[in-house]
């Protein structure tokens, strides 16, 4: 349970003015964070356990743009799932207030920061690419919808950032050890060293042996430095 009386209408504010147009929420995003909200934080709890299926039902949404739309509510922090069984998901929500990639002021949606990340040059280094849905979407658009392992292109809403260092071995959320990739490369890397993967790819016929060669060049490129967002992000 909250320990505190939620206030239903600040919180209703803060997601119509502040959350969903900061993390570019789409209108299906917004249709399932509003009904899982209703049925946790709303209803006095923090977390909540549900079936996609039967989520996808209440809202007329196919299964899969569904389980989509939470995915990507994990992605930005507006909810993290910490179970995924058969019988379904159990996610805890957070409040807009809590959500650090919009971070707000004491006064809601009025208390807003301005612009979502940008930062000047000299900090291009020390940024955390995962703070802000601006700053994962610079790395997104660096890879121009092209998966950087696999180089399938895929539609931009099912793809993935993937920590080429994994975080598990202290990788960072720096710009050059963040790549855009499709989901599939995502799950299949899992805690793998980048160039063993790249070399799985090109064994299961998915690279060719010239693209294995561009793609490690890449990765060596992406830790020098040299693979940086494109400027005015
Ligand atoms: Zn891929």
């Amino acid at each position: 349970m909250l320990n505190k009386k939620l206030n239903a209408k600040l919180l209703w504010m803060q997601f119509e003015d502040v959350l969903a147009p900061r993390l570019g929420l789409t209108v299906k995003e917004r249709a399932v964070y509003s009904y899982l909200l209703r049925h946790s934080l709303v209803a006095g709890k923090l977390r909540l356990q549900f079936a996609v299926m039967a989520l996808a039902r209440t809202l007329g949404l196919s299964i899969g743009a569904a389980r989509q739309a939470v995915r990507r509510l994990d992605e930005l922090g507006a909810l993290r799932v910490l179970k995924r069984s058969k019988t379904g998901h159990l996610a805890e929500m957070r409040l807009p207030e809590k959500i650090r990639a919009i971070r707000l002021g004491k006064n809601g949606a009025s208390g807003a920061t301005g612009a979502a990340g940008e930062p000047p040059a000299s900090t291009l280094e020390t940024t955390d690419f995962l703070k802000t849905w601006a700053l994962r979407k610079a790395i997104h658009d660096r890879e121009r919808g092209a998966c950087f392992y696999c180089l399938r292109r895929t539609p931009a809403n099912v793809h993935g950032l993937d920590h080429v260092v994994p975080r598990v071995r202290f990788g960072r959320n720096s710009y050059r050890n963040l790549v855009s990739c499709c989901l599939e490369c995502n799950s299949r890397k899992g805690d793998r060293a980048a160039p063993d993967f790249l070399r799985t790819l090109y064994r299961l016929g998915r690279l060719t042996a010239a693209e294995l060669d561009t793609r490690l060049r890449a990765l060596k490129g992406l830790a020098a430095g040299k693979l940086r967002p494109s400027p005015g992000f």
